[in-house]
């Protein structure tokens, strides 16, 4: 694999028109399999930064190579940081900038905020995991959290935003998945996607297990059908979607942490968390006013990449159309882990063979 053909475009801010801004790591639930929940010590993005952040890419931006900006405000929950989320928002708005904005959201936020999100074409994606086995809590982890969020996606639906849930599958809830289906065609939630836990962070403190192969893709085929019947569009990762990635290049986005450093990849939401300093690729120097990357750092997250695809894709059948790109993390900061990562090049092969197209 030479550099041209690594599937992925990572580091270049002339085309980096895609960001996630960790506004806050702060989160008003806890799930139990929360692959980056910060204890103590939060931290939230003052939006000052927030918006410096966006304007220093859109300068960097060449727009004859792209004229259009993603954003995706994340956290901890985003909605917690309300003057940094409104002040980006409203940015963007003013200064009539084509952009898709997204807010991912466990849906729980005061209606104050609710009433000046809505009509501002963003997209927004909840976590919902439905009723069965749902590890969903509280702060303090004693109350269950379902009624709040099914309520936060029933007001967006009924003021006719744009929702998706996104749905995280363990062991325990697999078979939730056609009942999701149901759930979005009741409420008119029109897209719905489901991932398998990380074998990290919190799901691995608390033993929360991955869902088993086959049942995963046995419930994802039963889901799809339903999705047809109901008119919900259910993301699939199967052979189509394989294939568009490799006819494309992947856009790494630039994924910034609240205190202005940037990351390859939402593994850590602080860049203060043991192991952080692995996905760092450089920060916003607020006296530059700019971005600095750190062009070595990139260049060994690509040798990395180039020699994990060729040691530990060899073998595999999906190794043309998926290229590494499903472990770009692990192979770009030389983490892989087989025995915890090789899992999801299991169910990307189960997915192949059952949905062909
Ligand atoms: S599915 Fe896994 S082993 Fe196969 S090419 Fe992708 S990352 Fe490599």
């Amino acid at each position: 694999m030479s550099n041209q053909d690594t599937p992925f475009i990572f580091g270049e801010l002339e085309v980096g028109n895609y960001i996630w801004l960790t506004l806050t790591n702060l989160c008003n639930i806890h799930c139990k399999y929360c692959f980056n929940y910060v204890l103590n010590n939060n931290q939230a993005m003052s939006h000052e930064l927030a918006t410096s952040i966006i304007k220093s890419h859109l300068q960097a931006l060449d727009e004859n190579q792209s004229d259009f900006f993603n954003i995706i405000y994340f956290g901890g929950e985003p909605t917690l940081n309300q003057k940094a989320l409104l002040s980006c928002i409203d940015f963007f708005i003013e200064n009539d900038i084509n952009c898709r904005q997204c807010i991912m959201t466990n849906g729980i936020f005061k209606q104050s905020l609710f009433n000046n999100l809505i009509n501002k074409d963003i997209d927004f994606q909840i976590s919902f995991d439905g009723a069965g086995s749902n590890l969903r809590y509280n702060k303090n982890q004693k109350r269950l959290i379902y009624d709040e969020t099914v309520e936060g996606i029933e007001k967006l639906c009924l003021a006719g935003e744009s929702v998706k849930v996104r749905a995280t599958i363990h062991k325990d809830n697999t078979n939730n998945i056609p009942s999701l289906v149901e759930f979005c065609a009741n409420l008119g939630v029109s897209k719905l996607m489901c991932s398998p836990i990380c074998d990290f962070g919190d799901s691995n403190k608390n033993k929360v297990r991955q869902p088993d192969v086959n049942e995963y893709v046995d419930n994802m085929l039963i889901a799809n059908e339903l999705s047809h019947q109901l008119g919900v569009k259910f993301e699939i990762k199967g052979e189509q979607y394989l294939s568009n990635l490799k006819s494309q290049k992947l856009n790494v986005p630039f994924v910034w942490l609240p205190d202005g450093y940037v990351a390859m990849t939402i593994t850590y939401a602080s860049s203060k968390a043991k192991g952080a300093e692995k996905i760092i690729i450089g920060h916003y120097d607020e006296s530059q006013h700019k971005i600095i990357l750190n062009k070595q750092t990139i260049a060994q997250m690509k040798t990395n990449f180039e020699k994990n695809y060729k040691i530990h894709c060899s073998e595999c059948p999906l190794k043309e159309s998926c290229r590494g790109a499903l472990h770009f993390t692990p192979f770009a900061t030389d983490t892989f882990i087989y025995e915890r990562d090789n899992y999801f090049c299991q169910i990307a092969l189960k997915m192949t063979q059952e949905f062909p197209s």
